[in-house]
């Protein structure tokens, strides 16, 4: 999927339509001894049962989802753009 670098989107920070700057949002670092990832182990132990996290049926692709950054107030917003795909986001020069 092919997105522009730049593009002219609502800023709710400023309210209203600034240049944007567009860059894919990666997902952090997963932090093994937060207290949620603690419970979703301890849940995983022992015998079956329905567990979340663990998916019978698999989705085919991602939503792709993207970061705005504004170029008068530097907030930056998230923001899903298409529908589920298996190819990643590119962005044109
Ligand atoms: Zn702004």
């Amino acid at each position: 999927m092919k997105y522009p670098k730049e593009v002219n989107a609502y800023c709710p920070n400023c309210r209203k339509h600034t240049l944007n700057k567009a860059k894919s949002a990666s997902k952090g670092k997963a932090r093994p001894m937060a207290m949620g990832n603690r419970k979703h182990e301890r849940k995983l132990m022992g015998h079956g049962g329905k567990r979340a996290g663990e998916k019978t049926v698999k989705k085919q692709g991602k939503r792709q989802k993207i970061i705005l950054e504004c170029s008068v107030c530097k907030k930056k917003q998230e923001r899903v753009i298409g529908t589920r795909t298996k190819k990643k986001i590119e962005f044109n020069a």
